[in-house]
């Protein structure tokens, strides 16, 4: 405990005291009060790992002007509590301390997450943490959502008629709470006219009396929780542009928000554009009525031009699809000359629109409704302007030579992408004095088998960063005797797309049938995950026959990822198998899920436009295709141990594990015989790098001592004498 008024210490082991014995003031909570000496009831049980990352990131809100701590938190570290606790606690030191409250922005913190049920979580611990550390009264917090997810309160009229009265309804209860419009409050789905009303279009800002309360202000809260796309945006118009200034930023799940960035920094036109204009023009009501009455013609020629506007569009990407290459990329200098006339004609388009908005208003029409109809035209006409900032970037972008953008041609888009987002968003982050960057998945292991964070600071750009500190806080789940890893070196090596088909035949066959005997194995209850769907079709269509026999059901991720899950949860000794969502944020823990299988290891893709670029650019697969492979591998293993008595495999049936790169298929295979020859555990190059990374000790090549594992780990769990 300490006073922050006189800075008198004392030790919580000896003392239960609220109140400074000097000055009377009150006392704030140091680290061992909370996480080791289990004061105020917070943690259940005292964790090392987790007082040490709190420990840190107390000293670096504490001590250091400005700094980073690099967290990586194992699964079950505690990682929120362990930035939450020690971020409260200075806020409640600064608001005390006469000196802070002088200094604007000093006590406010941001708090981004890529998922929303952690953000959930976070909005159910943050108000619990404030009530257990006496708090409440000194710190203010809210979640901020995108724009889009709040409705304007006087949007009724742009509300379809059947709907119109429930949505009156809706808002005058959020008028009486004084609360915004939230999505997540509307009774039923969301509606499909919900974009037309949410406060994104917006025109009246600070001048409409309802501004306070209608939609959240999150700089007048000292702690905003938000996702990582928000975040981004913020980032990408200058820290504090969204959430007003604040020194403390927390990345939480900081391994997706690379990715998440990389929107916020990039610019596209798509098709949908253009059809969702139309669909707004025909849909309204109001402007048809407008039309009839007023006989404004213009308007019936406003909806032809956006028409016309959608065709020139398509025209305009597929003469771009048709000139990019293998990876999608186009040169801007192909179609100049095309992107010109289509600037002219959304020129036309925008001239019309604001012809449209002032007529609305003038004395002829000079009513309510035709101020409400000018208003609608003016969002149309933003909607407009945005387009003709794409054209207007696409053709500064031809002029720049800027070589860390790419242009992509897509179906039904174009997209303008950065390459590598550090140089971008990291001299957005450095001026955030504090920040905390954390995630179950952020080290790597380096050549020499360390955990290195070099990956990760060169994404965000905070590389070499003043007062930079890097942690790794180890799970507390006893890994060396609940997981092996199991990794045979006589797998085929997988096929590649010029590869005959029945060397892709015999590499199906084998994996489908190692599945099948490592799930009756086990009795099911396994992740078999996949990368590419075709590759979990064909599996699936040689493994299914083997488990039916076994009478282990096999679902199949084909939708909605949810309700996939919840078929798994609810179908005995099932077996899954999945995609891209369930390599990640799955958290099944016990006994219905004994075992994770990677079939191939998941290197990204080397005809995306970012990845072909970055080759371009450094030419080194263990520069760019290596890390985020290891990241995926990392994160797909860490669905096995979710508490502390989960036992059971990771299986990797990629035999490039061991073999790493070296060199060609030839050698490869030579390298797997001489292993099985020769049996040791010593994979090599990036292979290496990927055993030291995952931190599973246990590792067995062959499926007899799996299966002496098998019957130590599952005897209990299968009832077995
Ligand atoms: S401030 Fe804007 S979004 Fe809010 S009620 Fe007024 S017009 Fe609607």
């Amino acid at each position: 405990m300490r006073c922050p008024s006189c800075e008198l210490t004392l030790s919580a082991e000896t003392s239960a005291l609220e109140e400074c014995t000097l000055c009377g003031g009150p006392l704030i909570a140091n680290m061992d009060d909370v996480f080791k000496y289990k004061k105020y009831n917070i943690v259940r049980e005292s964790r090392p790992a987790q007082l040490e990352m709190a420990q840190d990131i107390w000293n670096l809100l504490e001590r250091e002007p400005s700094g980073t701590l690099w967290a990586e938190g194992g699964t079950g570290t505690g990682k929120s509590f362990a930035y939450l606790i020690p971020s409260l606690l200075k806020i409640q030191d600064q608001v005390l301390s006469e000196n802070a409250n002088k200094k604007t922005g000093s006590r406010r913190l941001v708090i981004a997450t890529a998922k929303k049920i952690l953000q959930d979580q976070l909005a159910h611990d943050i108000p619990m943490l404030l009530s257990k550390l006496h708090l409440g009264n000194v710190a203010s917090w809210g979640v901020m959502k995108g724009r889009s997810n709040y409705a304007c309160w006087r949007a009724v009229r742009d509300v379809p008629e059947k709907d119109r009265r429930q949505f009156q309804l809706f808002v005058d209860e959020c008028r009486q709470r004084r609360q915004p419009a939230d999505k997540n409050l509307w009774v039923g789905l969301a509606p499909e006219w919900w974009d037309d009303v949410c406060i994104e279009n917006c025109l009246s800002g600070t001048s409409c009396p309802d501004f306070e309360f209608c939609q959240p202000h999150p700089g007048a809260w000292n702690i905003v929780v938000t996702n990582h796309h928000i975040l981004a945006y913020d980032l990408a118009r200058g820290p504090g542009s969204l959430f007003g200034a604040y020194s403390t930023l927390v990345i939480d799940e900081a391994h997706n928000a690379i990715g998440a960035f990389r929107g916020a920094f990039s610019k596209e036109l798509r098709e949908k554009t253009f059809e969702s204009l139309l669909k707004k023009l025909s849909k309204d009501d109001n402007l048809r009525e407008c039309i009839d009455d007023s006989g404004v013609t213009s308007a019936l020629r406003y909806r032809q031009k956006i028409e016309n506007n959608g065709r020139e569009f398509i025209t305009l990407y597929r003469a771009a699809l048709a000139r990019a290459d293998k990876n999608r990329q186009i040169n801007p200098d192909d179609i100049v000359g095309d992107l010109e006339n289509f600037a002219e004609k959304i020129e036309t388009t925008i001239d019309l629109t604001r012809d449209l908005a002032t007529n609305f208003v003038s004395a002829k029409f000079g009513d309510d409704f035709y101020r409400a109809m000018s208003q609608r035209m003016q969002k149309f006409n933003r909607r407009l302007t945005t387009i003709q900032e794409f054209i207007a970037a696409l053709l500064g972008f031809n002029k720049s030579n800027d070589t860390n953008f790419v242009v992509t041609a897509e179906e039904k888009a174009i997209l303008i992408q950065p390459v590598e987002l550090g140089t971008i968003v990291g001299p957005e982050l450095m001026k955030i004095p504090k920040k905390i960057i954390t995630s179950a998945t952020l080290a790597m292991a380096d050549e020499r088998g360390t955990p290195s964070f070099s990956f990760q600071q060169e994404q965000f750009g905070v590389t070499n960063a003043p007062g930079a500190i890097a942690g790794v806080y180890p799970s507390p789940f006893d890994y060396d005797n609940h997981a092996v890893l199991y990794a045979p070196y006589d797998m085929p090596l997988p096929p590649k797309p010029d590869d005959p088909p029945e060397e892709r035949a015999a590499w199906v066959d084998k994996i489908g049938a190692e599945i099948a005997r490592l799930c009756e194995l086990v009795n099911g209850d396994t992740f078999v995950l996949f990368s590419a769907k075709k590759d979990m079709l064909d599996v699936y269509a040689v493994t299914q026959p083997k488990l039916r026999v076994a009478d282990i059901p096999i679902i199949l991720h084909e939708g909605d990822a949810a309700a996939i899950k919840k078929k798994y949860d609810e179908t005995p000794h099932s077996v899954l198998f999945g995609l891209k969502s369930f390599w990640e944020g799955i958290d099944i823990p016990g006994d219905k899920l004994r075992q994770v299988i990677i079939t191939k290891l998941p290197f990204p893709h080397p005809f995306d436009p970012i990845v072909a670029a970055l080759n371009r650019k450094y030419n080194d697969f263990n520069r760019v295709s290596v890390p985020p492979m290891i990241y995926d591998v990392k994160q797909g293993s860490g669905r096995l141990i979710r508490s502390k008595t989960d036992r059971g495999f990771v299986s990797i049936l990629d035999p490039r594990i061991w073999t790493g790169g070296s060199g060609g298929k030839e050698r490869q295979l030579g390298h797997l015989r001489s292993l099985a020859a020769n049996p040791c555990f010593k994979p090599l190059s990036y292979g290496k790098r990927l055993f030291s990374s995952l931190g599973l000790n246990k590792v067995v090549y062959d499926f007899t001592t799996l299966q002496t594992y098998a019957k130590h780990f599952f005897r209990r769990v299968n009832n077995d004498p």
